[in-house]
């Protein structure tokens, strides 16, 4: 197992790299603790391949160095590195036995029968592969075939890192949460560093201690799912994470007082804005805007557009002038029939200037 460093990574695919948006990644500056469970998360093109294929060797950074521990990796091969890689689709050999899959990594490694024996069984029950040792790989359905793969990815004890890049993209949706639950209690018990690249919220938040929000070539925050929710660093995370994302509303800064669309909004955290510049907006979650009883002279006169029905919750979507604006209504609270205003938490808005967070 490995501290991953990663020191001012930088990657083109022209060789004549001109301006900035020639990089695939912009500068990457991270260390990832030793042990630790860390998900790249971002959308489409944003580099996390890219970025995994770096750490895993199979690409060399066009800048920048990368360090296992103190070492530095940066030329070293996969092999070399010692990274067990978990693809997409699975990778398992069909004519095989599932115990013989299972087994493959450590006997190519030299590890003797009597260490692969309970090594394969610890494995093959913690993956509920058990019952299918004796059975060839090919009688297996797409998901047991993909537990092959995590399986093989898990087994070997002396691995640097594990890299997952989106495994259970061909996992039935019941089968999904399972198996990721299953990877979080894994990587407990195994205490192995392990790097899952996805780009699906959900799958980010549930598995990983730490997930890395990716952006356009650049890791714009890495903190913990509850961080990622209420401090998100720049309007992106903001948006990203979340279900309806944080609304991001223009603001314009009067002699020190943060306004919306001409309504004075308190964010507690920005104490006096006087030399705040760039572009600014606000930023808050559906979650913590609320339908003003109380006639808040903060309050925002809104037009109620939409409201959809989810059980426990509404997610009520209002019109301020000509801009949306959603929140959460719980499923108790009166949603006003007459000119109804809302009003932010004061504490959980935040301010943002060129896209990042204003403290
Ligand atoms: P996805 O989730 O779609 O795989 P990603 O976040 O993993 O996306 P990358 O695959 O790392 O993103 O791609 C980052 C950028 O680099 C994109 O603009 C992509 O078009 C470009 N890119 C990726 N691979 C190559 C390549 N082999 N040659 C040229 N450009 C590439």
């Amino acid at each position: 197992m490995a501290r991953i460093n990663l020191e001012k990574i930088k990657h083109s695919y022209s060789s004549a790299a001109e301006g900035v948006q020639e990089y695939a990644l912009k500068e990457i500056n991270a260390v990832w603790k030793d042990g630790g469970s860390y998900a790249l998360l971002g959308p489409s093109g944003c580099g996390k391949t890219t970025l995994l294929n770096i750490i895993s060797g199979l690409l060399a950074p066009s800048e920048g160095k990368i360090l296992f521990d103190d070492k530095d990796v940066t030329h070293m091969s996969t092999s070399d590195r010692n990274i067990a890689q978990v693809f997409q689709f699975p990778v398992v050999y069909d004519t095989m036995t599932v115990f013989d899959n299972l087994a493959f990594p450590l006997r190519n490694r030299g590890f003797s029968e009597a260490e692969i024996l309970p090594r394969v069984n610890e494995i093959a029950k913690m993956l509920e592969l058990e019952d299918s040792l004796k059975k060839r790989a090919a009688r297996l359905t797409a998901d047991g075939k993909q537990k092959i793969s995590l399986g093989r990815g898990l087994v070997r004890k002396d691995v640097s890192a594990i890299m997952f890049d989106e495994p259970l993209t061909v996992i039935d949706p019941h089968l999904k949460w399972k198996l990721r639950s299953k990877l979080k209690e894994l990587h407990q018990r195994l205490g192995i560093t392990m790097i899952y690249v996805t780009h699906d919220q959900t799958e980010a938040l549930t598995f990983a201690e730490q997930v890395v929000v990716m952006h356009d070539g650049l890791v714009v925050q890495t903190g913990t799912p509850v961080e990622l929710f209420e401090h998100p660093k720049h309007t992106f995370v903001g948006h990203f994470i979340g279900s309806p994302g944080m609304n991001i509303l223009p603001a314009e800064n009067v002699n020190g007082e943060i306004g919306f669309a001409g309504n004075s909004i308190k964010i507690a955290s920005v104490k006096a804005p006087k030399n705040i510049e760039g572009k600014l907006e606000i930023g808050v979650r559906p979650e913590f805007i609320r339908f003003d009883n109380d006639n808040d002279p903060n309050s925002i006169p809104v037009e109620i557009t939409k409201v959809s029905d989810l059980g426990r919750f509404r997610i009520v979507e209002v019109k301020h002038e000509k801009q949306l604006i959603k929140l959460i209504s719980p499923e108790q609270d009166i949603i006003p029939s007459e000119s109804p205003r809302i009003i932010f938490d004061a504490d959980k808005t935040r301010l943002y200037a060129d896209s990042w967070v204003v403290n």
